[in-house]
């Protein structure tokens, strides 16, 4: 007979761990099926978040910073340091001790909570059964039972013909972050979120970093008074960005990567000794449910569910990478949440107006809510405000004076409807600002809250005074 569970999860990414060990924590038999293999070839939880995803990269970010810093920036302090030396594989090793400390984190984790960790690969089919199969293999081992189903499969770097990756010079996320020598010339496809962590990465190393953009605007998603700051200082920083460019093919021929490609100047080749392609990501459904289980895709090929992560089928849900919505570790833990407490009897919501959404970038850039752009778009009153960190006294100390907060509130109503920042610690003061859109707070709020001096957070209070047109420590 089938071995019984409460909930079956299908994926231990930051959606599946996360939903397991909530479901578990609720009193819920939980299992969980992973089919993630690490490069050692052995089990590894957390799926691409912490395996080749948010925590490698800041960890190289992080690395190539301190690089970047010690060499550029720590000479206006009198600091000197003669020689500066980066070990590329001392580099790529901390980075892999990181990955394997927190991936181990989580199998404690399930031992903790109780949940049955199995590996391999799971596929649904009726009647809510999971049949599990060794992963690389097509022949089914076992099959378990749930009385929900949780599917938190994830998503895969896309593939585009015109280059494609050979795990060696022409590379998806993953490669690009084992490369173990500073390419000389690196091109990237895509200047989105990967492209521009991963190319500041290398470009900090020493690497000459063009990135091939097929579209006209850069960061259409983000504010865009934002993303001209942003495209400023990332150019003052070498990276070469090449708006409106379309690959048309690339090949390897001795070691170098040769690239044709369209854009203003008509077509054109590119000649370097890496490319990384980071142009999106797709839901992971391979071989993941049986015709006979039932369950719908939307037109997109994301796992059709509603604004609770119901799919079509009773009892099983979809959260994470797998379904609509931001692609980002921490939307998906959200939706493991509040799916689990659901299963449990009681009730889940996600804000999706509240995400916060963060590149990595120096300065980063971090943002939550609507933008002014798309607030004009839809034609809804607004009133804005911003501070520069250029009058902002610790931004300036840690010479790091660059960027801006920016408020969007409504203009009747002075409830706060995008925050934007651009700037040293982006990520972590975005965290007031969801606050702020989560309890529906109004510009006049964070105006009247005391943020402690000298501190980054005053360019937010600052700029929450701005909207009103009466920040302190600039003229309006
Ligand atoms: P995943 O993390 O993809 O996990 C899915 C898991 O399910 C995997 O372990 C997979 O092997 C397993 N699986 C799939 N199908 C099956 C099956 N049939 N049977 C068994 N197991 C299966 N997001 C952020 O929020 N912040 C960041 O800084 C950030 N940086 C990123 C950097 C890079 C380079 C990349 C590639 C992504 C980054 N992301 C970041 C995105 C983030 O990694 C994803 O949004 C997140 O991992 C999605 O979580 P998930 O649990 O839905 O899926
Ligand atoms: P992305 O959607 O952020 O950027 C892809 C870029 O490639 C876009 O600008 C797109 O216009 C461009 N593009 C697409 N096809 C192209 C082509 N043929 N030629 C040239 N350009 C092309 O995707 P990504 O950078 O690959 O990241 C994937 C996902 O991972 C994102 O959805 C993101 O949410 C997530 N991620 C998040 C973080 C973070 O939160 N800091 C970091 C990395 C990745």
């Amino acid at each position: 007979m089938a071995k019984s569970y409460d909930v079956v999860v299908i994926g231990a990414g930051p959606a599946g761990y996360v939903a397991a060990i909530r479901c578990a924590q609720l009193g819920l038999r939980t299992a969980c099926v992973d089919e993630w293999v690490n490069k050692k070839g052995k089990p590894a939880l957390g799926g691409t978040c912490l395996n080749v995803g948010c925590i490698p990269s800041k960890d190289l970010l992080q690395a190539s910073e301190n690089y970047y810093r010690l060499q550029h920036q720590f000479g206006a302090y009198g600091i000197q340091a003669d020689k500066v030396s980066i070990d590329i594989s001392t580099m790529i090793a901390h980075k892999d001790r990181v990955v394997n400390d927190l991936t181990s984190g989580i199998a404690t984790l399930f031992k903790a909570n109780k949940i049955t960790a199995i590996h391999g690969h799971g596929r649904l089919l009726d009647g809510k059964r999971v049949e599990i199969s060794d992963p690389g293999s097509n022949k089914p081992k076992e099959t378990i039972e749930g009385q929900s189903i949780i599917i938190a499969s994830g998503s895969d770097a896309i593939d585009i013909g015109e280059a494609p990756t050979d795990g060696d010079r022409i590379v998806n996320s993953t490669g690009a972050l084992e490369f173990l020598e500073v390419p000389k010339r690196l091109a990237v496809i895509g200047a989105g979120t990967i492209g521009l962590e991963l190319g500041s990465v290398w470009r900090r190393l020493g690497s000459e970093v063009v990135l091939l953009e097929a579209l006209d605007t850069f960061l259409p998603a983000v504010d865009q008074q934002i993303a001209k700051e942003a495209m400023r200082q990332f150019t003052r920083q070498g990276l070469d960005i090449q708006l409106g460019t379309r690959v048309v093919s690339a090949s390897v021929k001795q070691k170098r990567v040769s690239i044709r490609h369209r854009g203003k100047n008509g077509e054109q080749e590119l000649k370097v000794d890496r490319l990384i392609v980071a142009v999106g990501r797709r839901p992971n459904t391979g071989n993941l449910f049986s015709p006979e289980s039932g369950l719908l895709l939307d037109e997109r090929g994301f796992i059709n569910v509603n604004e609770a992560c119901r799919t079509n089928l009773p009892d099983v849900y979809a959260i994470g990478d797998v379904v609509r919505g931001p692609m980002l570790a921490h939307k998906g833990s959200e939706e493991g949440v509040a799916v689990a407490e659901v299963i449990a009897g009681g009730t889940g919501h996600v804000n999706y107006e509240a995400v916060p959404w963060v590149i990595y970038t120096a300065p980063e850039i971090a943002w939550v809510g609507k933008t002014e752009q798309a607030l004009k778009e839809a034609g809804e009153p607004y009133k804005a405000g911003a501070f520069p960190f250029a009058a902002n006294g610790r931004a300036r100390a840690m010479e790091e004076a660059v960027g801006m907060v920016k408020i969007v509130a409504h203009e009747a109503t002075d409830r706060v409807l995008g925050v934007h920042i651009i700037g040293p610690f982006a990520s972590e003061l975005i965290a007031e600002a969801v606050l702020a859109i989560e309890y529906c707070a109004s510009a006049e709020d964070l105006a009247r809250t005391i943020h402690a001096h000298p501190t980054l957070s005053e360019a937010l209070h600052e700029a929450a005074l701005a909207v009103d047109k009466r920040a302190l420590h600039k003229v309006n």
